[in-house]
């Protein structure tokens, strides 16, 4: 059977998301879906004002396919699960440039594995004219703080999962953020040394799911204050190479087919 590559690109994630909280991208932001944003608005009841973005790096669509019950703890909290195509080449800056800015690699101009601060407009500037608030947190070196750098909003470097989870609780409870974007790559770290299905990797798709869980546990606590939309949202997969090892940045499609989970609490 061929190949069969997922229908939408990654750079409609910032459109999906900021249409939840009711703003409306200008051009050139790809747009959001539009049944996407009515499905998920019905469900908020009104426009987010908190946005839980969890980007659990390298977890490809067919782990989801073969190992869909590591994801139980992310089921619980979300309510639809929207298949992604990666970008070219499908590697993190690449990946994670397009759905912040909404623009194809060419548009955004990082099209292969190079960190270079973004100098387009991102959701985060968006977030940060209109007066809210976004916070990053990221594992020590991510992607996120080198692209994504230089805007008026904090930076915090973890140095793993579990770490990261403490500090993005921390932030939750504190309820000064509106827009926290999170990203963790266990996964990708041990998919890379020990290949995409050891059982290394797998664990670290479980302790990243487990962390999305005590997150959206923790904004539970806010129903009713806030309307929360939470994203487990990864950039790209992985394929098995030769030596027991993990790679991507192919066309290949356990590279390129991923898949977004979202979910709301009001
Ligand atoms: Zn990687």
């Amino acid at each position: 059977m061929a190949d069969h590559y997922n229908h939408y690109p990654l750079k409609h994630f910032a459109g999906i998301v900021a249409d939840c909280m009711g703003i409306d991208l200008p051009e050139p932001y790809a747009p959001g879906i539009d049944w996407v944003g009515d499905i998920l608005k019905r469900r908020l009841g009104g426009p987010a004002d908190r946005v839980v973005a969890y980007h659990a790096d390298a977890v490809g669509h067919y782990i989801w396919q073969q190992y869909t019950s590591l994801l139980a703890p992310v089921y619980e909290h979300t309510s639809m699960a929207l298949p992604f195509l990666s970008t070219v080449e499908s590697v993190t800056p690449v990946a994670h440039a397009s759905m912040y800015t909404g623009l194809d690699p060419e548009g955004h101009g990082i099209r292969t594995y190079v960190r270079p601060q973004l100098t387009c407009r991102t959701l985060f500037d968006e977030l940060i004219d209109m007066g809210k608030k976004p916070v990053i947190i990221a594992q020590t070196d991510s992607t996120f703080l080198h692209i994504f750098a230089g805007r008026n909003m904090p930076y915090f470097e973890c140095a793993n999962a579990v770490e990261i989870q403490e500090k993005a609780l921390e932030l939750l409870e504190s309820d000064m953020y509106d827009f926290i974007s999170i990203h963790t790559f266990e996964y990708d770290n041990a998919a890379h040394a020990y290949g995409p299905e050891s059982k290394e990797a797998l664990n670290a798709v479980a302790i990243e799911a487990d962390g999305f869980d005590r997150l959206a546990r923790m904004m539970q606590t806010f129903k009713g204050k806030h309307r929360t939309l939470l994203t487990y949202s990864p950039d790209h997969g992985q394929h098995p190479i030769a030596g027991g090892h993990g790679a991507h940045g192919s066309k290949m499609i356990e590279d390129m087919n991923i898949v977004h989970f979202f979910g709301t609490i009001a």
